[in-house]
């Protein structure tokens, strides 16, 4: 009687085993690359420009001018470059004709590495290296060489990725079927490949926004009563219009981009809060009426049989409302800020900042600090910093999301 079990049970773990044989490498196909060093050096006229990697990689290369770079975009990496190569100001100091380089991730799947060039150069020589004797890893190649003027900017205009529109998700008409909640959404500043402002220790911006980002976020989502969304939740690279389009397609009643500044006298601190100016937005206003679907761009308002001039009008209309009501927001943000940390004299100020572009999203950008003052820098820096700021943020649009809930049930 024992045969039949033993015959069941054989196969069972049997069937386990080769499960197991067959998703272990499965599992690290799908893992990342590591890159685990990167290296610099110089041959007479030649730099070499090498990266330590676990597996073979290949990449897509391309040249940009002002200023000169070399851009590798390669598959989502992790990298494990110490910092004691010189991760000080943002990027690695560089050699030869790389003055420095950087890297992150470009978007979900793609990592792209920087190289800024001291002059004009071009890769003569691209090759990968099996591992070797003393060499455990892959080493992927770039000879580097001088180049004239004209050579780099023909090797520019030919490898230059076109310039792509931003995939848009078409405006979504805000689910107020079974919540009925508003919507803000939380935009941190930078990312990846871009670290934005670096702190005199070092410090990245695009990781301060980040962390601020998330515990506005959380402060907001523990109440409950806002659909809160952020643009990223983690260090990737997001074009501008990209997330100006998020705020659109979530439907947002409040869109709020966090920045930290920075400028070249230390002494200079405080907090600000950006609306756009008025000349730039009139303009954004008529480039965005060509390029897009207009009832799409007014939600609830039917541009369809309307000749181009009431559609202006219209437009006019709303980004009037939405000027009022960035301006609103950016008192209250301005009076929260101002309990919780220093804010510069003039704490409102107005600028053409293209994140804020969305006509019909009243939107604000804040500068939390300056990350190239001491002080506030430390402040951006450590967790209680970084919590005072995010309460503020959260205090303000609860404020003005509150009021706007109060004015609709009226
Ligand atoms: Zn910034």
């Amino acid at each position: 009687m024992a045969r039949p079990r033993a015959s069941l049970c054989l196969p069972v773990w049997a069937c386990l085993l080769v499960a197991a044989c067959l998703l272990l490498p499965l599992r690290d196909a799908m893992a990342s690359p590591v890159v685990h060093a990167a290296r610099i050096g110089e041959h007479g006229e030649v730099t070499r420009f090498v990266l330590e990697t676990d597996r073979p990689l290949d990449g897509h290369l391309f040249y940009l001018q002002n200023p000169d770079r070399i851009v590798l975009d390669l598959p989502e990496a992790e990298w494990e470059l110490s910092a004691a190569d010189g991760d000080a100001m943002g990027g690695f100091t560089g050699r030869g004709v790389i003055r420095a380089f950087r890297y992150g991730l470009f978007q979900p799947g793609t990592s792209r590495l920087v190289l800024d060039l001291a002059r004009p150069a071009t890769v003569a020589r691209q090759f990968l290296l099996q591992p070797a004797g003393a060499m455990p890893h892959y080493r992927f190649v770039l000879d580097l060489e001088p180049a004239d003027r004209t050579a780099f900017g023909r090797a520019a205009g030919s490898t230059a990725p076109k310039v792509q529109r931003a995939a848009i998700p078409a405006p979504a008409v805000k689910p107020r079927g079974d919540t009925d909640r508003q919507v803000v959404v939380i935009d941190a500043g930078h990312g990846g490949v871009d670290p934005g402002a670096i702190g005199i220790s070092g410090l990245h911006e695009k990781d301060v926004t980040l962390a601020v980002a998330i515990k506005t976020a959380n402060l907001l989502r523990r109440s409950g009563r806002y659909d809160v969304y952020l643009t990223r939740d983690r260090d990737v690279f997001l074009k501008l219009r990209e997330r100006v389009a998020i705020a659109r397609a979530r439907g947002a009643d409040l869109f709020v981009s966090i920045h930290a500044d920075s400028v070249g006298d230390p002494s200079v601190r405080g907090g600000a809060v950006y609306t756009l100016s008025e000349t730039a937005s009139d303009k954004e206003a008529a480039a965005l009426a060509a390029q897009e679907n207009k009832a799409d761009l007014i939600a609830g308002v039917d541009l369809g049989g309307e000749n181009d001039d009431v559609a202006s009008i219209l437009i006019d209309l709303v980004q009037r409302d939405t000027k009022n009501r960035s301006a609103e927001m950016a008192s209250f943000t301005v009076d929260e800020l101002r309990q919780q940390a220093r804010v510069r004299t003039r704490p409102h100020r107005f600028a053409g900042f293209r994140v804020l572009k969305a006509p019909d999203v009243p939107s604000v950008l804040v500068e939390l600090g300056f990350m190239s003052n001491r002080d506030d820098e430390a402040m951006l820096r450590g967790d209680a910093g970084q919590l005072r700021l995010a309460r503020a943020i959260a205090a303000a649009i609860d404020r003005f999301l509150a009021r706007r809930e109060a004015a609709v049930r009226q």
